[in-house]
């Protein structure tokens, strides 16, 4: 039971496939947001198949979480010709709610479907009258614009009587959401339609009479809310959303594993400590990522939000692979994805708190034979350590 007096948010992670469903989930997200084949805005996705979403919602659904399903393509007429038939299908395996941005949609979904609407952040929804708006039109939660602070949302909230949900982590648009076009207009693929080239990241050279120079002048640094954790919390937003559907299991596994614990944390502190928001910090900091920025989350993004740097923090650890089998007391199997030396350290991501650490002293595969280095694919032995559970991720240093 949560020691404070304010509701603890919903953690949304994104979910680009089943795999990665299955992490988040199994990671302490409370939700996962997805596509399907159509409508969504992440066309290179590995976006999920019928049969897949109805896996993943039974998945979800029997450790009482929840799914949300993103159809906020901009919709021309004939996207629509399918369209009833899919939110019927969702509304079969009983979706949770359903993404959505275009009014069209939000109309056709509120008069055919009993599925809760979301106003997705395409949308733009910056203000309580907007939010009004959409809440006569049957839409139940705000996925509120990335330019709206946690105060202002906290407001939106209030006025319009609907749930709220912010960005906490992950890529930023350096334009609003939805009212981009550069990379239509710079490699002919629509952002607003699940094609985005990220064209926003290139080297652009500035060249006049008194400047010539080349810089990343459009790209944005990353989001990072996690110090922002007890302002969320009072201000009783009802969902922190982490962004990346196209990033790897590792990601899914750590992103939702820091901010589960941390939220987990303060929920029974009531605060997270200096030494405790180190801790989360450095855990985010293990993957690879653009320099951390808040956003708008306090004041409006401005100059310091540019990423105008060639290299990315590189990542402390990377993926080693999966845990496939345990056997109590005798080993387990990694089922390893890359190339590792003897004396590697590891770190096992546990699905409850905490993290094991272990240096790889021998490399030994199943028939025991001891190995000079692992290859993609290979399964590895390790001797048992208390707390591996099947299915735990394993990430090495360095
Ligand atoms: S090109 Fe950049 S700014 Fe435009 S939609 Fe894509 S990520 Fe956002």
């Amino acid at each position: 039971m949560a020691n404070t007096d304010h509701k603890i948010p919903e953690l949304l992670a994104p979910a680009g496939s089943l795999e990665k469903l299955k992490i988040a989930l199994s990671y302490g997200a409370d939700a996962v947001y997805l596509g399907g084949q159509k409508y969504g805005l992440r066309a290179a996705a590995d976006n999920f198949t019928n049969d897949e979403l109805t896996e993943g919602v039974e998945f979800a659904h029997k450790r009482d979480k929840q799914v949300y399903v993103v159809l906020n393509s901009f919709f021309f007429d004939s996207d629509f010709e399918n369209l009833l038939e899919f939110v019927s299908f969702l509304e079969s395996i009983k979706v949770d709610a359903l993404i959505v941005s275009d009014l069209g949609v939000v109309d056709i979904i509120a008069n055919n479907s009993h599925i809760p609407i979301h106003l997705s952040t395409q949308a733009s929804c910056l203000n309580a009258e907007s939010g009004k708006f959409w809440k006569d039109y049957g839409v139940k939660r705000l996925i509120l614009g990335r330019e709206v602070s946690i105060k202002e949302a906290s407001r939106i909230k209030k006025a319009t009587g609907l749930e709220v949900e912010l960005f906490i982590h992950g890529s930023m648009c350096m334009s609003y959401s939805g009212n981009c076009t550069i990379s239509n207009f710079t490699q002919g693929r629509d952002s607003n339609r699940g094609g985005c080239s990220h064209s926003c990241r290139f080297d652009y050279e500035l060249v006049d009479s008194k400047v010539n120079k080349s810089a990343f002048f459009m790209s944005s640094k990353d989001l990072n809310g996690l110090s922002l954790l007890d302002e969320f919390v009072q201000s009783e937003i009802d969902s922190i959303k982490v962004e990346g559907r196209m990033k790897g299991p590792l990601y899914a596994a750590s992103i939702s594993k820091t901010y589960k614990e941390a939220l987990t944390y303060y929920s029974q502190e009531k605060k997270l400590d200096n030494e405790k928001l180190r801790y989360f910090e450095q855990e985010l900091n293990k993957f690879t990522h653009r320099s951390y920025f808040s956003g708008s989350l306090e004041s409006p993004a401005g100059l310091e939000s540019v990423f105008d740097e060639r290299d990315h923090k590189k990542n402390q650890t990377k993926v080693f692979g999966t845990v496939i089998d345990v056997i109590e007391d005798k080993f387990f199997i990694i089922d390893s994805l890359t190339k590792v030396l003897p004396g590697s350290i590891i770190e096992i991501l546990k699905f409850n708190e905490g993290i094991i650490t272990h240096q790889l002293n021998s490399l030994r595969d199943l028939n025991d034979l001891e190995l000079s280095s692992t290859r993609p694919n290979q399964l590895i032995k390790v001797p048992y350590i208390s707390g591996v559970a099947k299915n735990n991720i394993v990430r090495v240093l360095g």
